[in-house]
């Protein structure tokens, strides 16, 4: 291949692409994103530089820039301070999700800021919830722009087909019924993000904006693989859904990078605690790292994996932010009975922030108990670890449809969600986790879908083709 050129004055063929990466907030996108800048960086020679907007929402994204910054200092750090740019969420959007609030800061905020940051840029490659302002901002710059959908291609298809099913209902038609999206199946109404069924929502804004965006970028990028998700690949790649769509590249499962590292705050010692236990006889049980759970279902969920009878690593959040999250493990699962007691041993349950790829990959966990976040979907499928679906939110039924079509293990649809009264009861939970524990034909599957994941991102691959491809469009300017 033609040797690289370091600086960015010699154009043409041979040419380090310049790459700047415009994630939006959340560690369900900052982290796939720097798996991407790494990818890119380290795998593809490519010059990568990562838009931070600072301060972070979470101190999670905080500790993992700083991570990042240590061990790949080849991927430089342009930090954009939001306060130059101000807008009054309180008033305009009164209690909403504080990270689509930072959506909406930063769409505003991208026609100022990001434009500099461009200057001699070979391509920009932006997060989907801002994806709508930033393509104008490249395009006006002659700088291609590409979208980085960080969630399931399944998903990527439903978000392109929006628009035209919201447009297709005809004026005074309110709600949203079953979406068949074309080329790949139906989704349920069930199923479809919370959100998307107030028209007026912050995030259904952005989501519909996003979508009808989809069509000007030069590319989109999914952290997705063929093998997992065959319909909607390919039917991403036919423009099944929405004529016009650019070319898409599955480049995933993207692989884990950077370690957030010790924090002081660790709690339990949940690694020499794993090491100590026999091989898959632990459940891992989490939900991500933006969401908690009711507090009447916490306590149903303690008494679910006490009655399994399984060992379990509990990772129990409290709040949306982790700053906010200050009170004490006892107080937040009501432990006034002695659960914590009862289950010393058998069971770890920490507030604190994990390795969660870690925790995957150490051969004492069998099952994952997940709310199917993508990110954390992708990991279970490069860990070969069952899955016990249990969405919450947002694209999470999605996700969670797709990992059970993939033999990724098993989604009990009527376990209630966010918005849905009813409370999964500790039996009901029991009884689940015991079930999939103990099918051999389960783990098995979970472990074919790893094969197929490391296939992909191997040297030949799909998703290892796929990402050769965008730098090769990169390199040429397009
Ligand atoms: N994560 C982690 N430790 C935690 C909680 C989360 O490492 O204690 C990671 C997880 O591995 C994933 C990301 O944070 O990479 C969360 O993204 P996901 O899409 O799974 O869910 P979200 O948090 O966005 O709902
Ligand atoms: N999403 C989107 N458009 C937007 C914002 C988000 O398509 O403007 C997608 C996102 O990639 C994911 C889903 O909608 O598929 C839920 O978004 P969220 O940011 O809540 O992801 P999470 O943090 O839960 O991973």
């Amino acid at each position: 291949s033609p040797p690289n050129s370091a600086s960015g004055d010699c154009p043409g063929p041979a040419a380090t692409p310049r790459i700047v990466l415009f994630p939006s907030a959340g560690m369900g996108h900052l982290v796939p994103f720097t798996r991407l800048a790494v990818a890119l960086s380290a795998g593809h020679r490519c010059d990568v530089s990562l838009v931070t907007a600072l301060p972070t929402v979470s101190s999670a994204e905080s500790r993992h820039i700083a991570a990042l910054s240590a061990a790949f200092p080849a991927v430089r750090r342009t930090d954009m301070d939001l306060r130059l740019a101000p807008f009054d969420a309180s008033s305009e959007f009164p209690g909403a999700d504080p990270f689509y609030v930072r959506y909406e800061a930063l769409r505003r905020s991208a026609p100022l800021l990001l434009a500099p940051l461009l200057a001699g840029a070979s391509a920009l490659v932006a997060d989907i919830a801002l994806a709508s302002v930033a393509i104008p901002v490249a395009r006006e710059l002659h700088v291609p722009c590409y979208v980085f959908f960080t969630a399931s291609a399944t998903m990527l298809s439903l978000k392109a087909y929006f628009p035209a099913y919201l447009d297709a209902r005809g004026a005074g038609q309110h709600g949203v019924g079953d979406v068949d999206v074309p080329g790949v199946y139906c989704i349920p109404s069930s199923s479809v993000p919370q959100a998307l069924h107030d028209p007026d929502d912050i995030f259904t804004r952005q989501f519909v904006a996003n979508g009808r965006a989809l069509v000007a970028a030069n590319g989109l990028l999914v952290n997705a693989f063929e093998a997992m998700e065959p319909e909607a690949v390919a039917a991403l790649h036919g423009g099944a859904m929405v004529a016009g769509l650019p070319p898409v590249f599955a480049v995933g499962p993207l692989m884990p990078v950077v370690k957030l590292g010790e924090t002081g705050e660790e709690q339990g010692n949940y690694r020499a605690w794993l090491d100590a236990q026999p091989t898959r006889s632990v459940v891992y049980v989490s939900f991500g790292s933006r969401k908690a759970l009711a507090r009447d279902q916490i306590k149903e969920l303690a008494a679910g994996l006490e009655a399994c009878g399984h060992r379990f690593l509990w990772v129990v959040k409290g709040a949306v932010v982790d700053r906010d999250d200050a009170g004490e493990l006892n107080d937040l699962i009501g432990d006034d009975e002695g659960f914590l007691q009862r289950v010393q041993g058998r069971g770890l349950v920490t507030k604190s922030w994990v390795e969660q790829d870690e925790v995957l990959r150490h051969p004492a966990v069998g099952l994952f108990v997940s709310h199917c976040g993508w990110n954390s979907v992708t990991e279970a499928a490069s860990s070969g670890v069952p899955v016990l679906a249990w969405p919450r939110f947002a694209d999470q039924r999605v996700n969670a449809r797709v990992a059970a079509r993939a033999g990724l293990g098993v989604w009990v649809e009527r376990w209630s969600w966010e918005g849905e009264e009813a409370v999964v009861t500790a039996e009901d939970i029991a009884e689940q986790v015991a079930a999939v524990m103990g099918d051999e034909a389960v783990a098995e599957k979970a472990a074919s879908v790893l094969e197929a994941a490391a296939r992909a991102v191997a040297d030949g691959g799909t998703s290892h083709r796929s990402l050769a491809e965008f730098v090769r469009r990169c390199r040429g300017g397009t």
